[in-house]
């Protein structure tokens, strides 16, 4: 019998302990170094703490709108207390139940800070040894972490990360975000459910510049309708602290004081020490470019996540890990797909929640294709109105001519348990009177997107 294959992964995070799992399920014997928490960046500071103070803000305005159904509420406040220790017992029992797979898998866990020596040579260093590890294959998945530019001087007390958001030493009275992607726009909405007054500093025109304009659109009118100060076409480059807060200095004069100051403008790859070099791999800004199996320059040496450079989510790291391990087995030769980033789903967990799948109307007519679009309000929604909240809208894109489903968007509440059905359609191949001719449940939200497919 053929001895198993050396999978060596440096980080547990969403790829690395994907990876892992799915490797040792298919034969591998697989090691895993992780130098801090087991799930990684996505578990101790990205995904789960974010979500799980946006889901505390929510609660807060479904009681504030629960006005609207015949309750009498309170108007609570927040507990800051409260939160840094709620945020640690959801990532601590998330991290465990990963670390449960992996034993259930027999994956060796080894904590410390791991490096390439050589090609097929990994080292971990862990708090009382130096371990040597001889790999047939390896899986760098190191993350990433916030990018912080020389003009801004992160204090961690009035100019922070979103490291340092959760929670933050105080709720800011007035938060300047710099950056309107994705992370920062999540960074307004929930401050300003917590109450702070916020201003956001768009460099462009539009917050969200990649996403649809409608859906850009409804976001802006959230937040002017919530108080939130849009400055558009203003690029930050220099963040003074005064005696009580901070001025956020623009490109083109502007100047905005506040409390506190919040940067969301990127990340950088965990790519430094890492012995790249030492083993021959290439690096691209940082970033270790891969092929569509998921391989650097050196093929055995594969690299997933945020460090790949491709798309910076939590679930296409953990499908990459998942690919990856099919690769190093082998199991691409039967029914493997290969990765299709252009159908990942993603969502922005705003109020109301953003998300999309697939092709975008604007690109569609960028690039001249032919498209057929629908879209209905939840305002027509009868599970919408009995909520209490019909806000937004979803949004089909099909191929005129076959009818298969392309893309779509949603804005509305749970958009981003929704948009799975289209997620679904344009991975398989559906064509819109699939999602018709479904028999869903009346009433529910998930009617609007058979309406929209009409
Ligand atoms: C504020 C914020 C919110 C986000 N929210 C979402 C979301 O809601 N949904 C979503 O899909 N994505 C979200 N993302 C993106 C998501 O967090 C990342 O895309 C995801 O964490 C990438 O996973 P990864 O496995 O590449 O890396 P990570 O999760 O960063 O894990 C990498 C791991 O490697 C370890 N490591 C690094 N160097 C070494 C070394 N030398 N030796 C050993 N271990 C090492 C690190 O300790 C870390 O645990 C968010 C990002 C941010 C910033």
């Amino acid at each position: 019998m053929a001895a198993p294959v050396r999978f060596v992964i440096l980080g547990g995070g969403p790829a690395g302990n994907t990876a892992a799992t799915h490797a040792a399920r298919l034969g591998a014997q697989v090691t895993l170094v992780e130098r801090d928490i087991v799930g990684g960046a996505a578990h101790l500071w990205d995904c789960i703490p974010s979500k799980a103070m946006i889901a505390t803000g929510a609660a807060m305005s479904s009681a504030r709108r629960s006005r609207g159904m015949g309750l009498e509420t309170l108007d609570a406040g927040i507990d800051l207390e409260e939160l840094g220790p709620r945020n640690a017992a959801i990532t601590g029992h998330l991290s465990r139940s990963v670390c449960t797979l992996l034993e259930s898998q027999d994956v060796r866990l080894i904590r410390g800070t791991a490096r390439l020596k050589g090609p097929h040579q990994v080292v971990a260093e862990t708090e009382h040894e130096v371990v040597e590890l001889e790999a047939d294959a390896v899986l760098v998945a190191t993350g990433s972490r916030p990018r912080v530019p020389a003009w801004a001087p992160v204090d961690g007390e009035r100019v922070l990360t979103t490291r340092h958001a959760y929670p933050p030493p105080q709720i800011p009275e007035h938060l300047v975000v710099v950056g309107s992607g994705v992370t920062g726009v999540e960074f307004v909405h929930l401050f300003a459910s917590f109450g702070s007054r916020v201003s956001l500093i768009i460099s462009r025109q539009q917050v969200l510049p990649d996403k649809d304009a409608d859906v850009a659109a409804a976001l802006e009118a959230d937040f002017l309708s919530r108080g939130v100060s849009l400055l558009k076409g203003a690029r930050a480059e220099g963040i003074d602290r005064t005696e009580d807060g901070v001025v956020v200095r623009c490109d083109d004069g502007r100047r905005v004081a506040g409390s506190h100051a919040l940067l969301s403008i990127g990340f950088v790859p965990n790519t430094e020490g890492l012995g790249l070099d030492a083993a021959g791999v290439e690096t691209d800004g940082g970033f270790i470019p891969v092929n569509h199996h998921g391989q650097s320059n050196v093929r055995h040496i594969y690299a997933a996540g945020d460090v790949s450079g491709k798309l910076p989510l939590s679930s296409v790291a953990s499908m990459q890990g998942r690919k990856i391990a099919e690769h190093v087995m082998g199991g691409h030769t039967r029914a493997h797909r290969h990765l299709d980033y252009e159908k990942a789903a993603s969502a922005i967990f705003t109020e109301p929640e953003i998300a999309d799948v697939g092709l975008a109307e604007t690109d569609a007519f960028a690039a001249g294709r032919k498209i057929r679009v629908t879209k209905v309000p939840f305002a027509a929604s009868a599970r919408a109105l009995i909520d209490g909240d019909a806000r937004g809208f979803v949004k089909i894109v099909s191929d005129p001519a076959t009818g298969v489903v392309l893309g779509g968007s949603i804005v509305g509440r749970s958009a981003s348990e929704l948009i799975s059905v289209i997620a679904l359609a344009v991975t398989a191949g559906l064509r819109v009177t699939d999602i018709v001719e479904s028999l869903l449940v009346h009433p529910s939200l998930a009617e609007a997107l058979a309406e929209a497919a009409e």
